[in-house]
């Protein structure tokens, strides 16, 4: 069961951006995370191995913060200030992700499938909102991509783009964007909706916990953070390689063939 404590609402961060409607009365809601999840590489990754300073000062980043030694917000600025401080302009990144990150193959076929059976899909990220959108209008189209809910995080760029760094969301927040908040006011409705979540990475982290079905994407890479995360801190989870897979879960769930408390225990 996820974490039923009551919430706090003095514990709400600051946001300095604001949230989409919720969906009061949906049955069912997908909530994912974008980068490695529903593309099929992390694009802050690919800045910052590819412009910024390299993937092993990034690895060696996020086992840092894996290990609480640093937040995520810190180091995630870092590697974005890393491509910023090489002179790629902002514009320029989000040119460079538009051509090199794809979708996962399942996506757009699940994302469909929810819409067809009124199950609202949010994206919730903690790239920033124009990298997103450009990558997504580029994969799925303008029209598409402009009707999907994203909770992320923005950027301030200054000087022609040339000046550009990450603003985050809860800037208060160890997160830089506590994803959990994307999920929590689901829990306060008289009608409370089965919450399917989504993630691969870190970032994830603060909202899995409140998930009711818990989708850990496993990577081929081997950067499967949330999913050794899930593993050691005993959080119940679906490992899953593709929406393909999600989809036929998601299915049998909200067609009532199997119970969300079936699924976790068969783990499949
Ligand atoms: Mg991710």
């Amino acid at each position: 069961m996820p974490d039923s404590t009551p919430i706090d609402p003095g514990s709400r961060p600051h946001s300095t951006l604001p949230y989409p409607p919720i969906y009061k009365d949906a049955q069912f809601v997908a909530l994912s995370d974008w980068d490695g999840t529903i593309t099929t590489m992390d694009s802050n990754d690919f800045l910052t191995d590819n412009l910024g300073f390299g993937i092993e000062k990034r690895r060696a980043l996020n086992l840092e913060v894996l290990a609480g030694r640093i937040t995520f917000r810190d180091a995630f600025r870092e590697m974005l200030r890393s491509v910023a401080a090489n002179g790629h302009s902002f514009q320029e990144c989000v040119e460079v992700l538009k051509k090199n990150i794809k979708l996962d193959p399942g996506f757009k076929d699940f994302y469909r499938w929810c819409k067809e059976h009124d199950v609202p899909v949010v994206i919730v990220s903690s790239g920033m909102e124009p990298t997103l959108r450009g990558v997504l209008s580029t994969l799925l189209g303008d029209d598409e991509a402009s009707e999907i809910d994203v909770i992320c995080n923005s950027v301030v760029v200054e000087d022609d783009g040339k000046k550009w760094d990450i603003q985050y969301r809860h800037p208060d927040s160890g997160y830089g964007h506590d994803k959990s908040w994307a999920i929590l006011p689901y829990r306060e409705l008289a009608h409370r909706p089965t919450l399917f979540f989504f993630g691969d990475g870190v970032s994830d982290m603060s909202a899995a916990k409140h998930a009711d079905l818990l989708f850990v994407k496993i990577k081929a890479n081997g950067e499967n953070d949330l999913a050794n995360y899930c593993r050691e801190n005993k959080i119940r989870h679906v490992e899953f390689t593709s929406f393909h897979d999600a989809q036929a879960i998601v299915t049998d769930v909200v067609e009532g063939k199997r119970t969300v408390e079936a699924v976790l225990e068969a783990g499949k």
